[in-house]
């Protein structure tokens, strides 16, 4: 059983924390049956506050059991206890850990929380470990998911684990989740640190909490419906997820909190001030044979042409094969580097044009897509967003190599 902070009961200090833990066992353990009334828990609710029926259930529970002599006279001196209270480790306390059921002796409530629940067993915290190493991390950032779970137990007694889609995202899962109309993410394909690797999402599957009555609820999911039914504002849903994210963010695990609002994220760097468009730009460059940017609202990209960036559309819009590609777009692109050919690879007044992609031979879909002959056509601009799609599944194939 977790230990008190502080005293209980009649001049009590009543810390809500301690109050909740006392009254859930009090709740839990059964006063015995007499010639005029059945065995009945001593306590009826817990609610964190010490009132009238707090302290006459602790009279009760003494009466019983604390001041009684061996040979069970009632009303029997103890030098270790104080009538109508319950101090740290004193007999009463000692009593009541005795007393209360086997299934509760391991209870726990956090720090200025009034919700106690059942401490997970070391088989439950290895299920989840287990169930995250079956997960895609990257290699680094795993280690600090695994030190998350266990430093969450080890001080907390809770086993957290990873939730639906909450480890490596590919693209598709990415583009799924944003266009599912539930309003889970903001991000694109490749623009969350999910896609590649460096982020996770830690929730409370199978919490076993006690309701005011007592009753253990065994079906917590992991964003705490059952605690918090609207995902509101919930002083006690936010308890458990500002303990999970203290631990994620500790020194012992390392990792970074995302957005506030995005409760059970945790992730492997400070983005805070960096931005994940330019960050994936950047990415597809390196793992297509394309150039690309970032404008206003659009990423930018040459279109193979090795010239002017072209606005061509948000992630998503190119993931669905709906890059903003015009056919002006296209001819204009064309020109370009048919003016930088004749000028020997100069353009007048720009830079000398980059090898396009040193150390590659040119082949199959390392060649703008088109051609460079003749008139464009809409086949022409439905390949080149076929194509930049292309570039970002190369981009969502080379995942571990995007770096932050
Ligand atoms: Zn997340």
């Amino acid at each position: 059983m977790q230990p008190l902070t502080n005293s209980v009961g009649e001049n009590g200090t009543n810390t809500v924390s301690d109050v909740a833990l006392v009254q859930a066992i009090l709740v839990k353990t059964q006063r015995p049956a007499t010639r005029n009334a059945p065995a009945a828990p001593f306590l009826a609710s817990y609610d964190g506050v010490s009132g009238n029926a707090t302290v006459a259930a602790i009279r009760d529970f003494q009466n019983q059991y604390v001041f009684v002599s061996p040979d069970g006279q009632q009303s029997a001196p103890n030098n270790n206890a104080t009538a109508g209270l319950v101090g740290q480790g004193d007999a009463t306390w000692t009593a009541l850990v005795q007393r209360v059921p086997a299934a509760f002796r391991n209870m726990r409530v956090l720090a200025g929380g009034r919700t106690v629940y059942v401490q997970a067993t070391d088989p439950q915290l290895q299920a989840k470990i287990t169930a995250a190493n079956a997960l895609i991390f990257a290699p680094a950032f795993r280690t600090r998911v695994n030190a998350c779970i266990n430093r969450m137990h080890a001080l907390h007694g809770i086993a957290i684990g990873v939730c639906r889609q909450g480890d490596r995202r590919n693209f598709q899962t990415q583009y799924d989740l944003l266009t599912n109309g539930r309003n889970v993410t903001r991000a694109g394909p490749g623009e969350s640190n999910h896609n590649f690797g460096q982020a996770v999402d830690l929730g409370f599957e199978g919490l076993r909490w006690l309701r005011s009555d007592g009753r253990v609820v065994e079906n917590e999911d992991s964003w705490l419906h059952q605690l918090d039914p609207q995902q509101t504002v919930n002083a006690e849903a936010l308890r458990f997820w500002e303990a999970l994210r203290t631990v994620g963010t500790s020194a012992q695990v390392g990792a970074f909190r995302g957005p506030a609002a995005d409760r059970p994220h945790l992730q492997n760097w400070n983005d805070a001030n960096v931005s994940m468009t330019v960050r994936l730009a950047a990415h597809l460059t390196r793992s297509g044979n394309m150039q690309w940017g970032r404008g206003r609202g659009t990423y930018t990209c040459d279109l193979g042409f090795g010239g002017q960036l072209y606005a061509v559309g948000t992630a998503a819009q190119i993931w669905n094969n709906q890059a903003t590609v015009t056919a002006q777009m296209l001819t204009q692109a064309r020109a370009g580097r048919a003016a930088a050919a004749a000028a020997g690879g100069q353009r007048p007044g720009m830079p000398p044009v980059q090898p396009q992609f040193p150390g590659r031979q040119p082949g199959p879909g390392n060649q703008p897509p088109g051609g460079n002959q003749g008139p464009v056509t809409q086949a022409d601009v439905t390949a080149m967003q076929r194509e930049l799609r292309r570039q970002f599944e190369l981009a969502d194939t080379n995942w571990q190599n995007w770096t932050p």
